[in-house]
């Protein structure tokens, strides 16, 4: 028999991937797509581009290789939430977003939930559902939240109502507990709430029209998906509790694989769960956005190549953007220190790679402190993982192996739970 293959798909912010792995994590067909602007009534028909897009990436998987299709998985946008008819699937109004803020639905929501609950912020799944709930006026009997992995997902196997509890979360599901908190459950609009299992199980077989229409395998299933921060820290493969990905995008971004789970509001940390594992992350506003404030990208290469990354930089700068840092100070006031600047662009260069290296040292504490399990290595994804200085310079700095992530797609990560899904 021919190898089976595993297909991934991410749902970003700016556009959608697709990923076609093998069980070895060999890359046998990549893709990418922009999602197309659909109008309806006034507003972007963001449920229809998703559609549109999803079937494009279908599409674009090489037509000899579909048979080959075992699984597929896909991850979207954290608290992006669909409202829908659950006889029917339809979305009943334009989705949320998940940077969109429901600010009204805030006091209710602080009301019933624990203090200092990830829900307890306008954007979060929960503040969407309870705003809709509240200013929508239609026949609320057959209807149905989603989160945008769930719906896409839907499309695939046509079951409805099942999510996964990373994308539950920020709707208040306890990944703990593996349920939803009895102070949801006594919510009228808690029959909305869709099932919830673990990222990479199996749901069913791929649609009959689906499968006969793109060519896909009779046997080819559909599994339960991810956001899509996850599924990029999956794609790291940083699977044993002490591994971490830093991510030097913007900003700056640390998860931590850890076997005790760790909360806490000040620093905006949390856990998300992956089996029987934690996976800790937190973020700080510091990172690439103050480089790319000062340098051009051709200048961080040409100046970083004469950065000595043995020698510590003396200069002690705190580099954001604007004012305010959560992790790992919580100082709302906090005002970027970037001060004195030396003559040389390359010690200036120097200085700032190091303080965020100090930064970056100063989270991984932080959550050990807080009860994580300790790093002992570090991958590294995003803009900043290229620059070899830096890696060198935050080695030292960490006092750990720090190296590049082999892969850092989100699509890559889904694969890896359309994989998981099928073992
Ligand atoms: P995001 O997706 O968060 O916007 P990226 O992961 O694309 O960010 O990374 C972009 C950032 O990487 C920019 O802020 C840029 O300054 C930084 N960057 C680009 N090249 C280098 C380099 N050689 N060394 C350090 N940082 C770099």
């Amino acid at each position: 028999a021919s190898e089976r293959l595993y297909l991934g798909m991410d749902f970003g912010t700016s556009g959608a991937r697709y990923a076609l792995i093998d069980k070895q994590g060999r890359i046998h067909a990549e893709g990418k797509r922009e999602y197309p602007n659909y109008m309806k009534e006034d507003s972007l028909d963001w449920a229809l581009s998703w559609k549109t897009t999803l079937f494009s990436l279908l599409e674009d998987v090489p037509v000899h290789l579909r048979p080959l299709v075992a699984s597929i998985s896909l991850d979207g946008t954290s608290a992006t939430t669909l409202i829908i008819d659950s006889k029917t699937g339809e979305p009943l109004a334009i989705p949320y977003l998940y940077n969109e803020s429901c600010p009204d639905a805030l006091p209710l929501v602080k009301s019933i939930a624990p203090m200092n609950h990830t829900v307890c912020s306008g954007s979060s799944t929960l503040c969407k559902l309870v705003s809709w709930w509240n200013n929508d006026d239609s026949d609320k009997k057959s209807t149905m939240l989603l989160h945008q992995a769930d719906w896409l997902l839907w499309l695939l196997h046509g079951q409805l109502g099942v999510s996964d509890y990373n994308n539950a979360l920020k709707v208040g599901y306890d990944p703990e507990a593996d349920s939803y908190p009895d102070w949801l459950l006594s919510q009228p609009y808690a029959q909305l709430l869709p099932m919830v299992k673990a990222p990479g199980t199996s749901i069913g077989h791929l649609k009959g029209d689906i499968r006969t229409q793109f060519g896909f395998s009779e046997d080819c299933i559909v599994c339960t998906g991810t956001t899509d921060s996850i599924a990029a820290f999956l794609a790291a493969r940083a699977t044993k509790p002490g591994k971490a990905v830093t991510s030097l995008g913007s900003t700056l971004a640390i998860k931590l694989l850890s076997t005790t789970r760790i909360e806490d509001a000040r620093y905006g940390v949390y856990s998300h769960r992956l089996d029987d594992k934690w996976l800790v992350g937190g973020a700080s506003n510091t990172g690439g956005a103050v480089l790319k404030e000062n340098f051009s990208d051709e200048q961080l290469e040409k100046l970083s190549e004469h950065i000595n990354p043995m020698e510590a930089s003396p200069l002690d700068y705190y580099p954001l953007k604007s004012v305010g840092e959560r992790f790992p100070v919580a100082n709302p006031k906090m005002e970027p220190r970037l001060h004195p600047r030396p003559e040389s662009d390359v010690e200036y260069l120097h200085g700032i790679l190091e303080s965020i290296a100090r930064i970056e040292a100063k989270a991984y504490m932080l959550l050990k402190d807080l009860g994580a399990t300790q790093v002992d290595e570090v991958f590294t994804a995003g803009g900043g993982a290229k620059n070899d200085k830096w890696t060198k310079i935050r080695e030292r700095v960490l006092g750990l192996p720090v190296s590049r992530a082999t892969q850092t797609e989100a699509a890559y990560g889904a694969a890896l739970l359309a994989l998981k899904g099928c073992q």
